[in-house]
């Protein structure tokens, strides 16, 4: 909402992958909350199957919870079935945990494999997501870096919604050797929610930035595939139990 010239607004969607962590994603939510600003979460399935507490805790703070794998793996390494398996496994917990029934799906490293993830996500009605800006927070720079650079990338566009990428864990190898926790990215939060440039909203843009996609290259992880029939056989058992 910009009242006069030369106060012009801009709009940001902050989004954060690789959670639910029980001490990252809690120090990002009361981060948020100082200002009351509500973030989308693309959450790690194995993650959210440990710390369901944690997911209803970001609900509950009126926050946005969106698939981002069961496994962290690179849609380039996984057969077709595998990425059907590995978002089937996340759709199926979230939906077990209450979460309203998810629109947008980022995968790990917004990685896309030809002719294959963007079908999958058409199947389940769900928007392929990337960010039009990337905190860069997993390669372990400091918050005041980062808030330069955040800052300089959304003076270039002025007037065009935004969508920041960060992490709320460091559970990715890569990140667990660069950063020892999200203290970075929790200053990096508060320096920009308080900052009365911005207006912070829901997810408007990114949905095709960030992303790569390219044909097949390594072998299927049979582990999503493991998790699914799992978490099926349960959801059957525990339809039994209600008859
Ligand atoms: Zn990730």
């Amino acid at each position: 909402m910009s009242s006069a010239a030369g106060d012009a607004t801009q709009a940001v969607a902050l989004s954060f992958d690789d959670g639910p962590h029980p001490e990252g994603t809690r120090r990002i939510l009361e981060a948020l909350a100082v200002h009351d600003v509500k973030a989308t979460f693309f959450v790690w399935g194995a993650q959210a199957q440990a710390h369901p507490d944690v997911v209803s805790e970001t609900l509950a703070e009126g926050h946005s919870v969106q698939p981002h794998c069961w496994e962290h793996t690179s849609h380039f390494q996984m057969s077709a079935a595998a990425i059907g398996a590995d978002i089937d496994a996340v759709l199926a917990l979230l939906r077990e945990l209450g979460v309203p029934t998810p629109q947008f799906w980022r995968t790990p490293w917004g990685h896309l494999q030809s002719g294959v993830t963007r079908a999958a996500a058409e199947q389940r009605a769900l928007a392929l997501t990337g960010w039009t800006i990337d905190s860069t927070d997993y390669a372990g720079n400091s918050a005041s870096e980062m808030h330069a650079n955040v800052t300089q990338e959304l003076e270039r566009g002025p007037g065009e919604p935004a969508t920041l990428l960060m992490h709320d864990s460091n559970l990715e190898p890569i990140q667990r050797r660069s950063r020892s926790d999200v203290g970075e990215t929790v200053e990096l939060v508060r320096r920009l929610t308080a900052d009365r440039r911005y207006v912070f909203g829901p997810l408007l843009s990114g949905l095709d930035d960030g992303l790569e996609e390219h044909p097949r290259s390594g072998p299927p992880p049979p582990l999503a595939r493991r998790v699914l029939r799992r978490l099926k056989r349960d959801a059957l058992a525990a339809r039994r139990r209600r008859h």
